[in-house]
């Protein structure tokens, strides 16, 4: 089988994204590229991720062709492919339907730099992608639209959900657990007051501190932004 560890590691994470709260049902997305071969392992659709097995995930090249896998690939392909097009450095896209950044994404609001793990996106705030259908390449080109105005490697999907990236599917995962988290911080200051923003000074410092952040950190490891 094609990208047996790809679809081993889809189907750990499609769990763990599922037992944390990111996504209810089958609702979100996972894939990991690999730049070698060109390919792209992606997660079935509509399969539950506790029911999904490595032999589920579908192999596809990055003109949506499905190269190997008897199912039908996530509705979302498309989407992720134009991740992979707009941020050539990334190697694994999660799209989760996550609660408190859909609220600001049906808001049609960014999520601020309310909190510093915000710069784990390399940028300050995290834009909407106006509104398209599900699953269809006008949702993929809102998104790429999105992205050329912005350095974040996470887009709210207005009135759906949120997209991120990443060196590995591990980062692209924590980035969707920071997002989240950002998007709670924001919603619950808002709730009680107005939330100070940090400037672009403050971030600037907080992202220049994400290169050397953690155990393995290498100047070289945080180049991305993705380091946190
Ligand atoms: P799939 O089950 O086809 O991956 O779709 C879920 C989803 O989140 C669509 O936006
Ligand atoms: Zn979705």
């Amino acid at each position: 089988m094609l990208m047996q560890k790809e679809r081993e590691e889809i189907v750990e994470y499609g769990k763990q994204m599922s037992a944390a709260g990111l996504c209810k049902g089958t609702s979100g997305n996972i894939s990991i590229y690999d730049p070698e071969t060109g390919y792209m392992a992606i997660s079935p659709s509509g399969i539950g991720y506790f029911e999904t097995e490595p032999k589920d995930v579908v192999v596809m090249d990055l003109d949506g062709n499905t190269i190997e896998g008897e199912r039908k690939p996530s509705s979302e392909y498309g989407l992720h492919i134009v991740m992979y097009q707009c941020k050539p450095e990334a190697r694994a896209v999660v799209h989760t339907h996550s609660a408190f950044c859909t609220a600001y994404a049906a808001l049609n609001r960014p999520i601020k730099a309310v909190h510093y793990v915000i710069g784990g996106s390399g940028a300050a705030e995290i834009p909407v992608a106006p509104y398209r259908t599900f699953g269809t390449p006008e949702l993929a080109e809102s998104v790429k639209e999105t992205l050329a105005k912005s350095d974040a490697k996470a887009v709210l999907l207005q009135n759906h959900g949120l997209v991120t990236c990443g060196p590995k599917l591990a980062k692209a995962f924590s980035l969707a657990v920071n997002m989240e988290f950002c998007a709670e911080i924001q919603y619950r200051a808002e709730c009680i007051g107005t939330p100070c923003i940090l400037t672009d000074e403050q971030m600037a410092e907080a992202m220049l501190r994400f290169k050397s952040y953690g155990q393995t950190a290498k100047p070289e490891e945080g180049k991305d932004g993705m380091g946190y």
